[in-house]
């Protein structure tokens, strides 16, 4: 039974594990938007593989496509050798990346995770620049090894690992309602993006011309944080300016998640790389570096390793990339998007233990806060974890998945499939305002 499986797991598994920890049921079956449980309950399911199920789960065109490669007899493992599903999936993926850097690209199998990519990215700017500094931003993540999680911004995902980075400057994320300067609005994001600026071309700034500059278009774990589009364009043109390599870390935003193909699509934007992982491979691990041709100057084997190749990945995401652009599965976020916003904001009216709802397309987030607490000087209430984690609970016990991130884990996030349906999302607003209503009592 359900019960006993959880148990038995909670047991025998490790002390890391999380999702296991806070969704504590057993999915057995899934189709759509929707998880089947051990206890035969149905979940919709608002955190679709951290996001990686564009196109929700089984979708035939996606089961389709993995079958027909079991069919063939293709070889499943072959490392990184040329096959005709490689060469399938990477048709697919330069039909919808940014047409200037399709034009002139090359494409790298990082491995089969995003992390694996994100490692990919710097180890090739600083190979490509001969710089080994690299700006992030507060606020970032960029996954968990050593190298991805020495770029995240958040010391209590960083710290407990031991990962440093001695060559690595952190830089101020432009967040109006957090801004670290006490700025609000767009004077906080012209301050971000001068401060960016006084960084590389003053020489006393003390800080040395960097090989990268890594950036999430909307922060996802740190929250769901957009970068503002002309912070971002300002970005751009800085690294551009100083010889920079803007690295665009997609892992959550690409492919239609935000409501345009890429997140860098809003700004008009195109970065030297692009960091795309989850969606590219259809649910499968799979993990893709795709960069500037003039960049590619590291030597045979720079970044290898065995598993950089799935084959089966690779027919799921090229499956997955053609059925959103066939279906105009971005511009269907965008909308969808932009309707579950307006009823979420509307909500807050009700809730004063919503803080600023953010978010892009079908990336939203809506802050926990505590209302008896003190403003700070930019009118942003404390967070209220515990209360988030109580809606979490709530949201579960009527058969919504969603999982918080954010700062102090305060920011309950909504990653749905970029299908889900009207009468989906109606059932979730719905669910949201009985959990909100419960937990506000
Ligand atoms: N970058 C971003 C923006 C992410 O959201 C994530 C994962 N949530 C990663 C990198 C790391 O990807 P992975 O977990 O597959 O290593």
């Amino acid at each position: 039974s359900a019960t006993k499986i959880l148990a038995r797991q909670a047991a025998r598994e490790s002390a890391a594990r999380t999702y296991a920890r806070h969704l504590p049921i057993v999915p057995v079956r899934a189709q759509g938007s929707w998880i089947t449980g051990a206890d035969g309950r149905d979940y919709l399911d608002c955190l679709s593989g951290a996001g990686t199920l564009a196109l929700g789960h089984n979708h035939p065109a996606v089961v389709a496509a993995i079958r027909a490669v079991l069919d063939s007899g293709a070889p499943l493992h072959v490392l990184d050798l040329a096959t005709p599903v490689k060469d399938d999936f990477t048709s697919a993926l330069l039909e919808v990346l940014p047409a200037e850097l399709a034009a002139d690209c090359r494409i790298h199998f990082a491995g089969p995770t995003g992390a694996d990519a994100v490692e990919a990215a710097v180890k090739l700017a600083r190979t490509a620049t001969g710089r080994r500094g690299v700006f992030a931003f507060t606020g970032a993540y960029h996954g968990m090894t050593a190298g991805a999680l020495a770029l995240t911004g958040a010391n209590a995902v960083r710290d407990p690992a031991g990962a440093g980075d001695a060559y690595l400057t952190r830089l101020p994320f432009p967040h109006p309602y957090r801004c670290p300067f006490g700025l609000g609005g767009t004077l906080g994001e012209s301050a971000s993006a001068a401060y960016v600026r006084t960084l590389l071309s003053d020489p006393h700034s003390g800080t040395a011309i960097p090989a990268a500059a890594v950036v999430e278009p909307v922060q996802g774990e740190g929250g769901v944080v957009p970068a503002p589009d002309a912070w971002l364009r300002a970005l751009r043109a800085t690294t551009a300016e100083y010889g920079v390599a803007l690295i665009a870390d997609e892992v959550q935003t690409g492919f239609g998640r935000t409501g345009a193909l890429f997140g860098v699509d809003h700004a008009g934007v195109v970065p030297d790389i692009m960091v795309l992982s989850k969606a590219v491979g259809g649910g499968l691990p799979l993990a893709v570096v795709v960069y500037r041709a003039g960049l590619d100057r590291w030597s045979e084997g720079a970044h290898t390793g065995t598993f950089r190749g799935d084959q089966l990945a690779m027919a799921a995401g090229a499956a997955t990339i053609r059925q959103i652009a066939a279906d105009g599965l971005a511009d269907r976020a965008a909308l969808l998007g932009d309707r579950l916003m307006g009823r979420l904001t509307g909500y807050q009216a009700r809730h004063a233990l919503l803080g600023q709802i953010r978010g892009r397309g079908l990336m939203l987030g809506m802050e926990i806060v505590d209302p008896t607490g003190e403003p700070d000087a930019l009118g942003a209430l404390p967070a209220a974890p515990a209360t988030a984690r109580r809606l979490r609970a709530e949201l579960l016990a009527r058969g919504v998945i969603a999982e918080l991130g954010g700062r102090y884990g305060a920011v309950l996030r909504l990653l749905p499939p970029l299908t889900l349906g009207d009468d989906e999302a109606d059932h979730l607003l719905s669910v949201l305002a009985l959990a909100l209503d419960t937990v506000s009592e």
